[in-house]
């Protein structure tokens, strides 16, 4: 479905990544865990072209983009394909929970805007939102902006999500709730590539699990391999740390 070959991206003198390579098959939950700092975020934004690659190939079915010479063209072919949910949700402060979901099928997909509202209500019914969707952000809790940020991304039927730290802004007791939704997602089939510090969703939802230090990839396999079997010392010792 996506495959990733030798992205590196720099900021200045500082190489953030170093040449990762993944394989994410149709319905995968691929989580990315790693310390701080260690590239999880730039690798998605990457993908996305939310930041620009130095280098690096990404294979969506058969069309080949390179991720640093993508032209604009191939940027919104990838953006078709792709949706993003942002740690502090991004949602539009000026419009409704509906407003927000329909937006990016308006204006991104030129979807109808009668039935740009009907898939939107859906996605927000999805996500425990139907009686909310006339509020705005501000009325909203940050769990319940969140998911409204998951349904913005659901509802454009992407070939993947990908999650960037989507429950880290949150207070303690909102995070069960997104995770909720993440989960249910995930059990519809859904693609999605995490990038998340919640140890117990990835031990459960995980289809395959990525340890990530200093730009690079230590380790990878399922969550089972992770967890109960680290094979590097720098994966043991990170798991000591957060477990
Ligand atoms: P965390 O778990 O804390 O979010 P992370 O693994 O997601 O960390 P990144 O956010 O990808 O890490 O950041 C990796 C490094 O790249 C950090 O040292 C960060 O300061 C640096 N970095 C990220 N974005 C930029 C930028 N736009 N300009 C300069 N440096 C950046």
């Amino acid at each position: 479905m996506l495959t990733i070959k030798n992205i590196r991206k720099s900021f200045g003198k500082d190489t953030i990544l170093t040449g990762i390579d993944l394989d994410i098959k149709k319905g995968d939950v691929v989580v990315i865990l790693g310390p701080s700092g260690s590239g999880k975020t730039t690798l998605l934004r990457c993908l996305n072209f939310l930041e620009r690659a130095d280098q690096g190939i990404a294979t969506f079915g058969n069309q080949q983009i390179n991720l640093a010479t993508a032209t604009k063209k191939e940027v919104l072919a990838v953006r078709q394909k792709t949706a993003f949910v942002f740690q502090n949700y991004n949602l539009f402060a000026n419009k409704t929970a509906l407003q927000n979901v329909t937006e990016g099928l308006i204006v991104g997909r030129k979807v109808k805007k009668e039935i740009a509202i009907e898939r939107a209500k859906a996605a927000l019914e999805k996500v425990g939102l139907a009686d909310k969707m006339n509020l705005y952000p501000h009325q909203l809790s940050g769990g319940q902006q969140q998911r409204v940020g998951i349904a913005r991304a659901v509802v454009l039927q992407p070939d993947i999500i990908l999650f960037d730290e989507p429950t880290s802004a949150l207070d303690p007791e909102l995070v069960s709730e997104v995770l909720a939704v993440m989960k249910s997602i995930a059990k519809e089939g859904t693609t999605m590539l995490v990038v998340t510090h919640e140890m117990s969703f990835a031990k459960e939802v995980a289809s395959h699990v990525v340890f990530m230090d200093s730009g690079a990839i230590v380790e990878q396999g399922s969550a089972n391999d992770i967890f109960f079997q680290p094979k590097e010392e720098r994966t043991r010792r990170f798991l000591r740390r957060v477990l």
